[in-house]
């Protein structure tokens, strides 16, 4: 029997942030001390194709493990490093981390996309494509495995700097995806100028499609402009059996939610792709 986003979601480790503590309570100093202390880990989620189930890929996202806090989420501090230059020396931790993961993954015999999310505030400077290309090659996979997600930001200081890392990073032959599609900061002008592959819709166009028709025109709009661009589309937020049969009847690529899986360490995946293997017949019976 298929299972319900319910037990979907009992699925796997689930780190639950300590809401007792403020916002306030994380400094730029506190950040930075915690970059040198190796507390920022990598969580990844998988991203599967609508039509078969086949796993194409993951995104990472970042946790900070700390010390006495537990598991900090990245609400609570991704701007303060952003705004603070620390940016760059977490972005390297978490690509480094996930390139040897991928690494692992491809010496198992899977050869998944592995997407990291990089901020404007790093595609700005103009060293980025050569320091990413050279950790794609001492990690020793293809760089088209590697895929930047990027959100356009109310940061972004110089967009024609932007610009020309992409399309650098395009020429490397690194996958490049648009986050957060439809919420105004990833906007139609970045479409129109930057080469992307993939299309990622926001979830707020994704979950519930099906019960409110402005969203699912929304949605159904945002699959037609990746459609016709060339570009794979991606759904974020699906987290119920409702948004999973509509975006297969809507023809979008890939999923990733809740309902697949919510994100997890790399040691759980090993479990997770049996598990799956086993849903994902119940969800899509005539594939083998
Ligand atoms: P994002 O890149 O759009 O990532 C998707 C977010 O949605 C993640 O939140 C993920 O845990 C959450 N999510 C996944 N499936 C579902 C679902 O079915 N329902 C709901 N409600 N949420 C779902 P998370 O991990 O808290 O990250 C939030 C944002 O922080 C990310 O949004 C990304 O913009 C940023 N972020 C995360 N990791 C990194 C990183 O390593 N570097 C940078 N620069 N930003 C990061
Ligand atoms: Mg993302
Ligand atoms: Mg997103
Ligand atoms: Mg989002």
């Amino acid at each position: 029997a298929m299972l319900g986003p319910a037990e979907s979601t009992r699925r796997g480790p689930t780190p639950v942030h300590n809401p007792a503590v403020p916002a306030t309570a994380y400094t730029p100093e506190r950040i930075a001390a915690g970059i040198a202390a190796g507390e920022f880990v990598n969580v990844y989620q998988p991203k599967v194709r609508l039509a078969d189930g086949e796993v194409t890929g993951v995104e990472t996202l970042v946790r900070w493990q700390h010390p006495t806090d537990g598991l900090v989420m990245p609400s609570q501090f991704i701007e303060l490093a952003e705004e603070h230059g620390l940016i760059d020396p977490l972005t390297r931790t978490i690509l480094v981390n996930a390139l040897e993961q991928g690494k692992r993954w491809r010496l198992e015999g899977r050869e998944l996309h592995v997407a990291v999310n990089i901020s404007m505030e790093s595609l700005s400077t103009l060293e980025f494509p050569d320091f990413v290309a050279a950790m794609v090659r001492a990690a020793g996979i293809p760089p088209h495995l590697l895929v930047l997600e990027v959100t356009e930001s109310r940061l972004m200081k110089n967009p024609l700097a932007v610009l020309d890392v992409l399309t650098r990073m395009r020429l490397k032959h690194v996958g490049l995806s648009i986050d957060d599609f439809g919420t105004g900061h990833s906007s139609l002008a970045q479409l129109r100028d930057i080469p992307f592959d993939e299309l990622k819709v926001d979830r707020r166009f994704v979950h519930q499609a099906h019960a409110d028709s402005a969203t699912r025109t929304i949605l159904e709009a945002s699959l037609g402009i990746a459609r016709q661009l060339g570009m794979r589309s991606v759904a974020e937020g699906v987290e119920l059996q409702s948004d999973w049969d509509l975006l297969r009847e809507l023809g979008c690529d890939v999923a990733q939610g809740y309902f697949v899986a919510r994100p997890m360490p790399a040691a759980a995946f090993t479990k997770w792709f049996g598990e799956w293997e086993t849903r994902r017949q119940a969800l899509r019976p005539s594939v083998a």
